[in-house]
C-alpha cells in the first residue's frame, strides 16, 4: 500500500488516543484547525493535533470537511489541555470538550473584529502605605519568577492591589485574567472592576455560549485585554497573558467535581501562566493549607496585609454554648436568648443581620417516635428532609414524596430532627414580627434570588437567613451582626478537610460584618464551644494552620502527599466488590504509593447505585509523575478489558 500523509485529531470524547485521518484531494489543514470527521458512526468537530504524520498500511478515512468557519485552536490552548489531562488523569478530548462545550453554528462571526488594546483606566487608585509595601513585595516576587500569595483579611484592600497590578500589566502590553470562584449576584466585584478598568470582559458559567464566543473572538482579534471570570475562563483562547489573579484561592468552587476534567482552577491557573510566561498572584483571607505549605517551602512568596483599609479590627467573636443555654432555659426553639438579644440591638440601630445555617429544608431529617428509625430515601442512603409545603426531598437524587407524618414501616409518628433554613426563617419571623426576614438557599429560584439580593442591598430586608450562599459576597456596610446556627454541622463531616473548611467559611462570614471603621460581631451557636476551630476565631494567634499542617504530616495527608481518589458506582453490589478487589491488586502498592480501601463513603448509595472508594496516597517524590501515569494506564486498561466504562471515576487532588 502506498504511503499516505495523514493527520491526527483530538475528538471531544473520553478517548485515549488521537485518531488518524486522510485529507481529500486539494484540501490542506494546519495544526489547531478544526475539521469535521466521522468517528464510530457519528460526526464530530475535531481539532487537528498533528499534520503530515507518516503512516503505512493503516486504513483511514478522509475527513468530511475542514471546518473553516470555526476559529482555530492555538498552540498554547492545546498545551494547556495536555497539561490538564496529564495532571488530572483524563483525556485531552475531555478537556477540549470542557473548553468548547457547545459547537455552535458559525456566528453571523462577518465584520472582522479589529484588534484593540485595553485602556488601563484613568480613575486613580492611590494605595495606602501597607498596600504599596505589599504590592512592592509582589512585584519583587514576580521579578524572581515566583507566584505571590497575598494573605489579607477581608476589607484589607486586596482587590485594589490586584487592580493596580492589572493596570501595570496592561500598560506593559500584556493581558490579564482575573479569576473569582463565582460571580454571585451579591458580589459587587464586577462593578468594582469595571469602574477602575472599563474595558474588562466578564465570562462565567451563566453567560450565554454566544457571549463566551464573543469574548473568545475579541481575544483572538489581538490587542491586550482583561477577563474577569470563573474557572471556565481558563479555557478561553488566551494570548499574551502577563498576569493571572486568583482571588479567594482557597474556595472550593474552583474545583470542578464533575464531569471530567476534575480540575482545580488554582493549579490550572499556574499551568496556564507558565505556558504564557505570566505572573500569578493568589489572594485570600484564609489561604488553603496547600498554599500555606507552598509559601513555607519557598515555592510561593507570602505577602501579608494584616489591617482593614478603613481601620477597625476584625469582628468580635461570641461563642454561645447551646447545651448550657438549654439547661438554663435560654433557648427559644433553635435560637438562644443571647443571640436574639443581640439581633434586637442590631435591628434597633438600623443594622442588618445575616444568619448562616448550613442545611436547607424545614427539618433536615425525621425520626419515628415508635421504632426510632430515620426516614431515608428509597434510592440513596441519606435521610429525607422535610420541606415547607409538606413534601419530603432527597438532597442527593432529588426524589420527592408527600409527607404524611407516619413512619412507613411501623406507622408511628414522625418527629422532625433539627432545623433547616426554612424553620430558622420562621422562628426569626415569629421572634421579630416587625423585621423583614428573607431566605437564600438552593430552593430559592434565580429570579427570587435576584430580588432578595436587591432588596437586601436596598435595606428592605433586615434579617437574611441562608446556607453558605450568604457567606460569599454580601459586602454591604449595613451588616453589623452575622450569626451561625448549629455550627457543629460544619465539623461533623467525615473528611480530613472539614475543620480547615469550617474555619475558612467562618472567617469569611466574619468578614461580612462591620461598617467601615466599626467592628462587627460574629455569633457562633454550638454544642461544642471548646472546639479548636471556634477557639482559634477568638484568639489573635495564628496557630491553627500550624496544627493542621502537623496533623496532615503525621497522617500522611495532603499537602504532604497527593491523593488520587477512585470512586466506583454500580447497581450490582457483588459486581462492584469484585471489580474493586480485582483492580486493587493491579494498582502499584509501594513506598511511593499507598492504596487505602476499599471503603464505603459517608453516603454509600446514591440514586440506586452502590458507591465504594479506593484512595491512593502518593508521596511527593521524583516518582510522582511516573506513578500517576502508571495508575492512569492501569485503570484505563482495566476499564477497557473488563468493559466497565462509566463505573469508575478518577479524581486527582479531591476536595
Ligand atoms: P479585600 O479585597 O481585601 O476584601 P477591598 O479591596 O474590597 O478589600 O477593600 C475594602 C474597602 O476599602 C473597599 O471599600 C475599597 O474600596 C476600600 N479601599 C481599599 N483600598 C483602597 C484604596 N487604596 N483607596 C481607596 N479605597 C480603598
Ligand atoms: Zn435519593
Amino acid at each position: 500500500m502506498a504511503e499516505k500523509v495523514l493527520i491526527q485529531v483530538i475528538l471531544p470524547l473520553h478517548l485515549e488516543w488521537e485518531p488518524y485521518y486522510s485529507l481529500p484531494d486539494g484540501v490542506s489543514v494546519e495544526a489547531g484547525q478544526r475539521v469535521k470527521v466521522m468517528f464510530a458512526g457519528r460526526e464530530y468537530v475535531a481539532v487537528v493535533s498533528a499534520v503530515g504524520v507518516k503512516a503505512e498500511g493503516i486504513n483511514v478515512k478522509d475527513i468530511i470537511s475542514a471546518g473553516d468557519e470555526l476559529p482555530s485552536i492555538s498552540e498554547n490552548e492545546i498545551k494547556l489541555w495536555r497539561a490538564v489531562a496529564e495532571y488530572y488523569m483524563c483525556t485531552v478530548g475531555e478537556v477540549y470538550k470542557a473548553a468548547y462545550p457547545s459547537i455552535l453554528r458559525p456566528l453571523k462571526r462577518k465584520r472582522a473584529i479589529e484588534p484593540e488594546d485595553l485602556a488601563p483606566g484613568d480613575e486613580p487608585i492611590v494605595l495606602s502605605a501597607p498596600q504599596e509595601a505589599a504590592a512592592a513585595k509582589i512585584r519583587e516576587s514576580f521579578a524572581g519568577g515566583k507566584t505571590a500569595l497575598l494573605r489579607g483579611v477581608t476589607g484589607s484592600g486586596k482587590t485594589e492591589i490586584y487592580l493596580t497590578l492589572a493596570r501595570e500589566a496592561v500598560s506593559r502590553g500584556r493581558s490579564v485574567l482575573f479569576l473569582v470562584p463565582e460571580i454571585a449576584l451579591s458580589r459587587q466585584i464586577e462593578q468594582r472592576v469595571l469602574q477602575k478598568i472599563p474595558g474588562v470582559m466578564t465570562c462565567h458559567s451563566s453567560v450565554s455560549p454566544a457571549r463566551r464566543r464573543r469574548v473568545a473572538d475579541r481575544i483572538r482579534a489581538g490587542g491586550t485585554y482583561m477577563v474577569l471570570g470563573t474557572r471556565s475562563a481558563l479555557f478561553l483562547p488566551h494570548r499574551n497573558l502577563g498576569l493571572v489573579i486568583v482571588d479567594e484561592e482557597h474556595d472550593t468552587s474552583y474545583k470542578q467535581e464533575s464531569p471530567s476534567p476534575r480540575y482545580n482552577a488554582r493549579e490550572t491557573a499556574i499551568m496556564l501562566a507558565r505556558i504564557h510566561g505570566a505572573n500569578v498572584v493568589l489572594g485570600s483571607a484564609t489561604p488553603s493549607l496547600e498554599s500555606i505549605y507552598n509559601s513555607k517551602t519557598g515555592i510561593f512568596t507570602e505577602v501579608t496585609l494584616p489591617q482593614r483599609y478603613h481601620g477597625g479590627g476584625d469582628s468580635n467573636v461570641v461563642i454561645i454554648d447551646t447545651g448550657s443555654e438549654r439547661r438554663k432555659r435560654g433557648m427559644v426553639g433553635h435560637i438562644s436568648l443571647q443571640l436574639s438579644g443581640r439581633i434586637s440591638a442590631a435591628l434597633k440601630d438600623g443594622a442588618q443581620v445575616l444568619v448562616l445555617r448550613s442545611r436547607r429544608s424545614w427539618a433536615p431529617s425525621l425520626q419515628c417516635a415508635e421504632c426510632g428509625s430515620i426516614l431515608k430515601c428509597p434510592r440513596c442512603n441519606v435521610p429525607l428532609s422535610l420541606h415547607r409545603g409538606g413534601h419530603l426531598v432527597c438532597h442527593y437524587c432529588g426524589h420527592t414524596s408527600v409527607y404524611d407524618a407516619h413512619c412507613p414501616s411501623c406507622g408511628g409518628e414522625l418527629i422532625p430532627l433539627g432545623a433547616g433554613t426554612q424553620r430558622i426563617e420562621e422562628e426569626l419571623a415569629e421572634m421579630f414580627p416587625n423585621a423583614r426576614v428573607a431566605r437564600l438557599d438552593a430552593d430559592v429560584s434565580d429570579a427570587e434570588e435576584k430580588a432578595v439580593v436587591q432588596d437586601f442591598a436596598a435595606g428592605n430586608i433586615d434579617i437574611l437567613v441562608g446556607t453558605q450562599m450568604v457567606t460569599k459576597g454580601f459586602d454591604f456596610s449595613a451588616v453589623r451582626l452575622v450569626a451561625v446556627i448549629q455550627a457543629d454541622n460544619m465539623l461533623a463531616v467525615q473528611d480530613f478537610r472539614a475543620d480547615e473548611r469550617a474555619y475558612q467559611v467562618l472567617q469569611q462570614f466574619r468578614g461580612r460584618a462591620g461598617r467601615r471603621a466599626e467592628a462587627g460581631e460574629l455569633v457562633i451557636q454550638t454544642a461544642e464551644p471548646e472546639h479548636p476551630v471556634f477557639r482559634e476565631l477568638t484568639s489573635s494567634a495564628d496557630s491553627l494552620s500550624e496544627e493542621f499542617l502537623a496533623q496532615r504530616r503525621l497522617f500522611g495527608y495532603p499537602p504532604y502527599t497527593r491523593i488520587v481518589a477512585l470512586t466506583f458506582r454500580d447497581s450490582n453490589l457483588q459486581r462492584l466488590e469484585n471489580m474493586i478487589l480485582e483492580l486493587r491488586v493491579r494498582l502499584p502498592g509501594n513506598a511511593s504509593c499507598a492504596v487505602v480501601g476499599p471503603y464505603s463513603p459517608a453516603v454509600d448509595m446514591v440514586a440506586g447505585e452502590y458507591v465504594r472508594c479506593l484512595r491512593l496516597m502518593l508521596r511527593r517524590d521524583k516518582a510522582l509523575v511516573s506513578t500517576k501515569k502508571l495508575i492512569y494506564k492501569t485503570v484505563s486498561e482495566f476499564i477497557k478489558q473488563m468493559k466497565y466504562t462509566g463505573h469508575i471515576t478518577i479524581d486527582v487532588d479531591p476536595l
